[in-house]
């Protein structure tokens, strides 16, 4: 299983999410590590390597950056067509070619129709990143091709007041992490209160990382957390790595959905890299949507499986990134 995990990066990433959550920093970030030629234990790219070097200058042969042209607001069909010549040649400096395409709404119709072809047949080793800050303007049919990596903000400060009122005794600390996990809504927060799920979290992401450090049985872990509904389980799994990628690319642990135990997982993020991630959230992905759809699916296996993938990713220290 984890040579198979391994082997994927998605084809396609969509990084959604206001201005100013680090999306742009993070897809620079992630085409460096896919551009380095001696990456770090972490996957990271090293900074020195003549990959990183040309990365860094904009001057990196399999790597292309599509921006509205100059005095536009759009992004155009031949500039699509671009990306189909770009993806169509050989890889000259590295493994992979990637296209990173910002902002992604900025294409017009004829643009996206252009790009779904690629995106319903990708060449072989190619990544492509859009990256949008109005994930609605894209059409479905582009999002659905895409793994998406959602970047949430932070709390507010007016739903923060509103939720304390209801919940006098409970701590700040608590209500910030409450509103993160629901996206700040606080209806939902207050439901997540009322329902004690920050216990369950705490003491389902214990177990994660145990797991991680092969002090847990998946399979008994999996018994323990099936008595409650499995939709929030994989929803934190699904913040967590999340998260870990969003460390990975340098951003600052306040930032992120589970804030609260930043330190924790900055320590899982060194002990894997972006291939497993990207491969572990694809599987969590796949997971939330079958469970959702009520598709006849036996919730045993589903977490184990999901939770023995946990442990692959974080287990290995040498994966290959190739
Ligand atoms: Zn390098």
């Amino acid at each position: 299983m984890a040579s198979q995990a391994r082997k994927r990066m998605p084809h396609a990433l969509l990084l959604a999410g206001p201005v100013g959550m680090g999306k742009r920093d993070f897809a620079a970030n992630l085409v460096q590590a896919l551009s380095c030629e001696d990456p770090q234990e972490g996957g990271q790219g090293c900074g020195f390597c003549s990959g990183c070097r040309l990365q860094r200058a904009g001057s990196h042969p399999d790597n292309m950056n599509l921006f509205p042209q100059e005095g536009r607001q759009t992004i155009s069909v031949d500039q699509i067509r671009q990306v189909q010549t770009h993806l169509a040649l050989k890889a000259r400096q590295s493994n992979v070619k990637t296209v990173t395409i910002l902002p992604a709404e900025a294409m017009t119709l004829n643009a996206a129709n252009s790009l779904l072809k690629v995106l319903e047949e990708p060449p072989g080793k190619t990544v492509l990143i859009l990256v949008t800050a109005i994930v609605s303007r894209l059409p479905m049919t582009i999002r659905s091709r895409c793994q998406r990596l959602l970047f949430s903000p932070p709390h507010q400060e007016e739903a923060q007041l509103w939720l304390r009122q209801r919940l006098p005794s409970s701590r700040e600390r608590e209500l910030k992490i409450l509103l993160t996990l629901v996206g700040g809504a606080p209806l939902r927060a207050l439901q997540y209160a009322e329902q004690d799920f920050l216990s369950l979290r705490k003491h389902f992401i214990k177990n994660l990382f145990f797991l991680a450090q092969d002090k847990a049985d998946p399979l008994e872990i999996a018994q323990n957390h099936l008595k409650n509904d499995l939709g929030e389980p994989l929803y934190w799994m699904s913040t967590l790595v999340g998260d870990i990628l969003r460390l990975k690319s340098g951003t600052s642990g306040k930032f992120l959905v589970n804030h609260d135990i930043a330190d924790s997982l900055q320590l899982l993020a060194e002990r894997t890299d972006f291939k497993m991630l990207f491969a572990l959230l694809e599987k969590i992905d796949r997971d939330l949507w079958l469970w959702k759809g009520q598709i006849s699916v036996n919730p045993q296996l589903l977490l184990e499986g999901l939770l023995i993938q946990w442990f692959w990713c974080f287990s290995e220290v040498n994966h290959e990134y190739t």
